[in-house]
């Protein structure tokens, strides 16, 4: 038996608990790990409150990150002791995470922990770290650099916006900051933001194409804020779009790519490449000043999860959540 939060859905309902699980809810997997960190991301958030069908088994124990101590092995690539990273991969969704004292996972789904970071350090990144690194290199990628102008990022206080905030404006780019929380302003000029905006100006509909506003922008809203972010994109320029906090639609006219030759970017961090994971990781060793984790990081116990994930949803988290479990 071991600590972890378990969901479960049944004639009782669906329900999230911390309670001793039994080994034999782990599935297959050829290493076994014994967790020392793990995290609370947006996705986690609906898996434990259910806000959204996110958990495709149950009884499922959520946690789509975790860093831990390799206990068994069957593979070749990793022996007892290493220290492994892991994000994503339908772990927490499909496959038991992170969000518990142990864990059975396939080996191809784990890198070994970056040495710029401690095993807390890695997961006050996280999943939300490692997409906001994946957004930045899309912008890279086609050709946004910081002579071309402003960058917005949305959902600043969030998870992916805070890192996102942050590791532009290390880059040296213009940041302006999208948010809902304008009272937070000091926490985002900290991480780098020239400029905070309410994100009350990008969420109603609008124009289809509008005033050349933003060189690029990372957007983890989707929705309305998506539209017309497009819509505000100069010529040539780049959305980077990886979430969808304020829904799932997109109610745009394709007039920003086909008269400005604007790029939307989809990224995904779940089924990523290893050879990308390793690249953006890579990317946030060189990037990130560790004690800069200090200021965008809450820290909690397993025995916090629950109300924190509810917290999260109700959008009151700023930053990130580290959940310390080992
Ligand atoms: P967080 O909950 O940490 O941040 C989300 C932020 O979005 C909030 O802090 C808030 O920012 C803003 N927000 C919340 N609700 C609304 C709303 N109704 N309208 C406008 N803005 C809103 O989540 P994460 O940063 O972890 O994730 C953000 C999104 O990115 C999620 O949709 C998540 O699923 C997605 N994601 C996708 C990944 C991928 O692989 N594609 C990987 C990781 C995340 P503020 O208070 O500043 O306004």
């Amino acid at each position: 038996m071991f600590r972890g939060i378990l969901i479960e859905k049944d004639q009782q309902g669906y329900r999230a608990t911390l309670k001793d699980i039994d080994e034999s809810v782990l599935p297959e997997g050829d290493v076994c790990v014994d967790v020392l960190c793990s995290t609370l991301n947006y996705k986690d958030g609906l898996a434990i409150t259910g806000k959204a069908p996110v958990v495709r088994q149950f009884p499922m124990v959520p946690g789509i990150d975790l860093v831990g101590l390799v206990s068994h092995s069957d593979s070749d690539e990793f022996v007892i002791g290493d220290t492994v990273l892991l994000n994503g991969f339908g772990v927490g969704e499909a496959h038991c995470g992170g969000l518990a004292q142990k864990a059975r996972l396939k080996s191809d789904w784990l890198i070994p922990l970056p040495k710029a970071f401690s095993p807390r350090q890695a997961m006050a990144i996280g999943t939300a770290g490692y997409t906001a690194m994946l957004c930045v290199m899309a912008l890279e990628k086609n050709g946004v650099t910081p002579d071309k102008g402003d960058i917005l990022v949305t959902g600043a206080n969030g998870g992916v916006g805070s890192f996102a905030v942050m590791i532009l404006a290390k880059l040296g780019y213009h940041v302006v900051a999208s948010t809902g929380r304008t009272e937070q302003a000091a926490y985002l000029h900290k991480l780098g933001a020239k400029e905070v905006i309410d994100r009350h100006l990008l969420s109603e509909p609008g124009r289809p194409l509008a005033k050349e506003r933003w060189a690029g922008a990372v957007d983890s809203i989707g929705s309305h804020t998506l539209a017309n972010i497009c819509a505000n994109i100069k010529y040539g320029g780049t959305v980077a779009a990886c979430g969808l906090a304020q829904g799932m639609d997109l109610p745009a006219t394709v007039m920003p790519f086909i008269l400005r030759g604007v790029t939307l970017a989809g990224v995904d961090s779940v089924m990523r490449p290893i050879a990308d994971r390793e690249a953006a990781w890579q990317r946030l060793a060189d990037i990130i000043e560790p004690q800069m984790l200090a200021d965008i990081a809450t820290e909690m116990t397993l025995e916090g999860v629950i109300q924190g994930a509810n917290d999260l949803m109700a959008g009151n988290i700023r930053g990130r959540i580290l959940v310390q479990v080992g």
